[in-house]
C-alpha cells in the first residue's frame, strides 16, 4: 500500500476515437471494424506501460527479468504478430496474475510465478497473453473501455473479486481490469498453446496451469487473490475445450521434442518473494507493518485484512464493520486538528465529538463521526489523524449505526494500536521467499507446511503451488516450492 497513489489515465487519441477504419485481423484473417491502426495501439501500449511499471512496481531480479523476456520473445516470434516491440515484464505484485496491453506489452506478477510449476506453464500463461494482443482483444477492449468513460483498463487473466466496497476493498491492485468475454479467453488459451507448441514447449502445460488455477479459485480463503473464476468460464470446462487444441498442436509439430524445463524453472524462481513485499507493508497475523515507513498497526483479531495499493483495510467477517488506514495525501492546516477537520468536512463526514490527544507518543486527533459511504450507506466512525513526522495518516474505525455499538471497543482499541516501529523491529521484518526441497518418504502437504515451511503457507496452498489436487499427497524424491521466512 501507501508508495503510490497515482491514477493511471486514460490515454487520450485525439481526434482519432471517431475515426472507424477497417482492418484484417491477424489471427482470424477476417475484416473486422478497427477504431485503432496498429501505430496508435503501440503508442496506447507504450503509454500504459509507464503508467503501469510506476503503479505496480517492476520486480528487482534481472536474472528472472531476462529469463521471462526471453521466453516471451522466442513465443512471440511465433506468433500471429512477430513484428510488436514486444516486452515481458514480471510485476512487484503478490496477488496472482497476467495480464496484456495493446501493442505487445506483456505483464506476469511474481505472484503467479510461484504457482507455475515449470518453464511450459510458463509459456503457456506468457503465450496466452500474447494471444490477447496478437487477436486483438486488448486493442478491441480498450476501445470499449474507453467509449464506456473507464479510467483504467488492463486486460487480465484474472480480475479482482467484485468490490463489496468501492474503494474500501481493493484488492491489492490499485488498477481496474478489465474481463474479456469468454470467446476471448479460449481463443487466447487456444492460441497460447499454440504458440507454446510451435516454439517447443509442452502445450499440455496450458491444461495444467488452468487445472492449478481453478484450484486456486476454489480455496475461498485465499485472502488477496483475485477471484478469476467470477468472471471466467468455469475451468473444468476451459481445460476440456483445450485438449482437442494439445492434441492437433501435437499432431501437427509431430517430429517436436516437447520441453517442460521443471528443474530449470525452479531453479529462477528459488528465493523470489512469496506475498507481501515488506516494502509495501507487510501483514502478519492480525498486525500490519511497515518497515519502510516505520509504523505498525493492530486490527481486531480474526479480521479479514487486505494490504491495497492505496490503503489497508480489515473486515469483520460477515459484518459491515471495517478499520482502514491509509496516508491523508497533502494535508491541509497547520495543526493535526486542523488538518483532520478539513480532511473528514471533504469526505463529507460530521463530528460528534473529538479533540486532540497523543497515541503512543504521536500527536493526533481523534474524533467519532457521522457520515455515509457508497455501498456501505450511513456510517458511524471513530477515527484518529496521526502524525509521524511529515506524515499524517488516518486509521479509521466504522459501522453501520445500529452495529457500532457492538464493535465500538474492538475499534478504538485498533485506532490506538498505531505505534512507531524501532530501527531494530523495522531491519528484523522480512518477506517470506520461495525455496525448494525434496520430499522424503513420510512427508505430508501438513508436515512440511508446519516444519520446513515454518507454518508460513498453508498445507492447501504448497499442495496447489506444486501441481497437485490437495487430496493428493507428495511422492518421495520430488522436489517441491515451499514458503520460508526469514
Ligand atoms: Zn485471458
Amino acid at each position: 500500500m501507501i508508495s503510490v497513489t497515482a491514477v493511471v489515465k486514460p490515454v487520450v487519441l485525439a481526434g482519432c476515437l471517431l475515426a472507424v477504419a477497417c482492418a484484417t485481423n491477424p489471427v482470424t484473417g477476417k475484416r473486422e471494424v478497427s477504431f485503432m491502426s496498429e501505430a496508435q495501439e503501440i503508442q496506447i501500449g507504450r503509454e500504459l506501460d509507464t503508467e503501469t511499471q510506476r503503479e505496480m512496481g517492476v520486480y528487482t531480479d534481472r536474472a528472472l527479468q531476462e529469463y521471462v523476456e526471453e521466453i516471451g520473445q522466442r513465443l512471440a516470434r511465433n506468433s500471429h504478430r512477430p513484428n510488436l516491440p514486444w516486452q515481458f515484464t514480471v510485476v512487484d505484485v503478490p496477488a496472482i496474475n497476467a495480464f496484456a496491453l495493446p501493442g505487445g506489452y506483456i505483464y506476469i506478477t511474481r505472484g503467479i510465478l510461484a504457482y507455475l510449476d515449470n518453464e511450459a506453464q510458463l509459456a503457456g500463461v506468457l503465450g496466452h497473453e500474447i494471444g490477447h494482443v496478437t487477436a486483438r482483444h486488448a486493442a478491441q477492449a480498450y476501445t470499449r473501455a474507453t467509449q464506456a468513460g473507464l479510467a483504467v483498463l488492463l486486460g487480465s487473466i484474472f480480475v479482482p473479486a467484485v468490490r463489496p466496497f468501492g474503494d474500501l476493498a481493493q484488492t491489492g491492485l490499485g488498477v481496474l481490469f478489465l474481463k474479456y468475454g469468454r470467446g476471448d479467453e479460449l481463443e487466447a488459451d487456444r492460441l497460447g498453446a499454440e504458440y507454446a507448441g510451435k516454439t517447443g514447449w509442452e502445450p499440455a502445460a496450458v491444461p495444467e496451469f488452468l487445472t492449478t488455477l481453478g484450484r486456486v479459485g476454489e480455496l475461498s480463503d485465499s485472502r488477496g487473490v483475485p477471484n478469476w473464476l467470477s468472471t471466467h468460464p468455469d475451468p473444468e470446462n476451459r481445460v476440456q475445450q483445450i485438449q482437442a487444441t494439445v492434441t492437433q498442436v501435437k499432431t501437427a509439430n509431430a517430429a517436436q521434442q516437447w520441453s517442460v524445463n521443471r528443474d530449470v524453472y525452479l531453479s529462477r524462481i528459488d528465493g523470489i518473494i512469496f506475498g507481501d513485499n515488506p516494502r509495501e507493508g507487510i501483514v502478519r497475523g492480525n498486525a500490519f507493518l511497515h518497515p519502510d515507513l516505520r509504523f505498525a498497526l493492530e486490527f481486531p483479531k480474526e479480521w479479514d485484512v487486505t494490504n491495497g495499493k492505496e490503503q489497508v483495510v480489515a473486515k469483520m467477517p460477515g459484518q459491515e464493520a471495517y478499520v482502514l488506514l491509509h496516508i491523508v495525501e497533502q494535508p491541509q492546516g497547520r495543526t493535526i486538528e486542523e488538518i483532520a477537520d478539513r480532511s473528514m468536512k471533504q469526505a463529507g463526514f460530521r463530528e460528534m465529538s473529538g479533540g486532540r490527544t497523543t497515541i503512543n507518543g504521536l500527536d493526533a486527533y481523534l474524533g467519532t463521526y457521522e457520515g455515509s459511504l457508497s455501498q456501505v450507506g450511513r456510517v458511524t466512525m471513530r477515527a484518529a489523524h496521526i502524525q509521524q513526522g511529515r506524515t499524517v495518516y488516518l486509521v479509521a474505525g466504522l459501522a453501520q449505526p445500529q452495529l457500532y455499538p457492538k464493535v465500538e471497543e474492538a475499534l478504538a482499541a485498533s485506532v490506538r494500536s498505531f505505534r512507531e516501529l524501532s530501527r531494530g523491529e523495522a531491519d528484523n521484518i522480512q518477506p517470506n521467499r520461495i525455496a525448494l526441497y525434496t520430499a522424503r518418504a513420510g512427508d505430508t502437504w501438513q508436515s512440511i507446511a508446519e516444519r520446513q515451511s515454518g507454518a508460513n503457507v498453508k498445507a492447501s496452498t504448497l499442495a496447489i503451488m506444486n501441481n497437485h489436487d490437495v487430496a493428493d499427497q507428495p511422492r518421495a524424491g520430488e522436489k517441491l516450492k515451499i514458503v520460508v521466512g526469514e
